[in-house]
């Protein structure tokens, strides 16, 4: 079977969602998911690249309030916001990536100026905001990104933490954000962009912003953007994991996302991967109970979804 001209599957976090759980209205959650793959989408029609359809993708999420990046991202156990974002070219292998980046309004479009504007992968902390700057993106103060709802997730942490309860990481609740895309002229990308975990410590980076973990694009094999518990996404390599998965053993990308998840789970971890194999069949996995997420292509209806038991 062809595969579609173009297909795109954004994500925004996964977890322990229930109807009391949700960063806002399901409404709203929605329309979020809903408004990315709009942005995606408009890029892949007019016939560009994968790699803009997703940081155009990833960009509205960020300035969306409820999902946990740019606007609206997690608050470090010293009440500050620190951004990590990547993306890939699955045609070049290119990428770029920032950590920590406290000033710039859109982390994935800092990426995408690291990927083409630098030689380097990896750009963090100060280093990455003045390249932000001398790169004409906008800046804007810290207090852009808070969210009250951020805010009080971070004092209840602390009052658990308080308590002697062990918190890191403990709420299962995700809300990172990606976007993986195959373009018309059959190429793939991926970006992925967040705050983090709450309450995280200063410095700490997690697995969104390190190619081969979080993030990965390759021609051959695959696209994916991870979210869950990092620092297990990490140490299993997952993003290279499921690339070698598939170009060297021959699994498909469903295939491989599933065997990441199962060897996250047994470093303890748990999460949801999105992706866009090289044979264009796009889809989703996830180990948590439900994961923000939708799907668009050139064939079928537009599709978004929260809950385990949906799509
Ligand atoms: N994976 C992200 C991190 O560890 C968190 C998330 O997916 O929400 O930074």
């Amino acid at each position: 079977m062809n595969p579609p001209a173009w297909s795109l599957v954004v994500h925004g976090g996964c977890g322990q969602l229930t109807p009391d759980t949700l960063p806002g209205p399901e409404s709203q959650c929605r329309a979020g998911l809903s408004a990315a793959l709009g942005a995606g989408k408009a890029v892949l029609l007019a016939g560009g690249s994968a790699v803009d359809a997703v940081a155009a993708a990833v960009s509205v999420l960020e300035d969306h309030p409820l999902f946990n990046a740019g606007r609206g991202a997690v608050f470090t156990a010293e009440g500050r916001t620190e951004l990590d974002a990547a993306i890939m070219d699955g045609a070049t292998r290119l990428a770029g990536a920032v950590a920590g980046v406290i000033r710039t309004r859109n982390p994935v479009q800092l990426a995408r100026a690291v990927m083409r504007h630098s030689p380097h992968v990896l750009l963090a902390r100060d280093g990455a905001d003045v390249f932000a700057l001398e790169q004409g993106l906008e800046q804007v103060e810290p207090g852009w990104f808070r969210v009250e709802g951020r805010w009080q997730a971070l004092q209840a942490m602390k009052a658990a933490a308080a308590r002697g309860e062990d918190v890191f990481d403990a709420d299962l609740k995700y809300g990172t954000v990606g976007a993986v895309a195959r373009d018309a002229q059959g190429h793939l990308a991926a970006a992925t962009s967040t705050g983090g975990l709450t309450g995280k410590r200063w410095g700490r980076i997690g697995d969104s912003p390190l190619i081969g973990a979080g993030t990965i694009a390759d021609d051959r094999s695959l696209a994916a953007s991870c979210t869950g518990s990092g620092e297990a996404f990490i140490r299993a390599g997952a993003g290279h994991e499921m690339g070698a998965l598939v170009r060297l053993a021959g699994l498909s990308a469903a295939d491989a996302a599933a065997r990441a998840l199962v060897d996250v789970q047994a470093l303890g971890g748990t999460g949801g991967i999105i992706f866009i194999g090289r044979d264009g069949v796009p889809g989703w996995a996830f180990s948590t109970p439900g994961m923000f997420r939708g799907r668009a292509t050139a064939c079928d209806e537009d599709e978004v979804a929260i809950w385990g038991d949906e799509g």
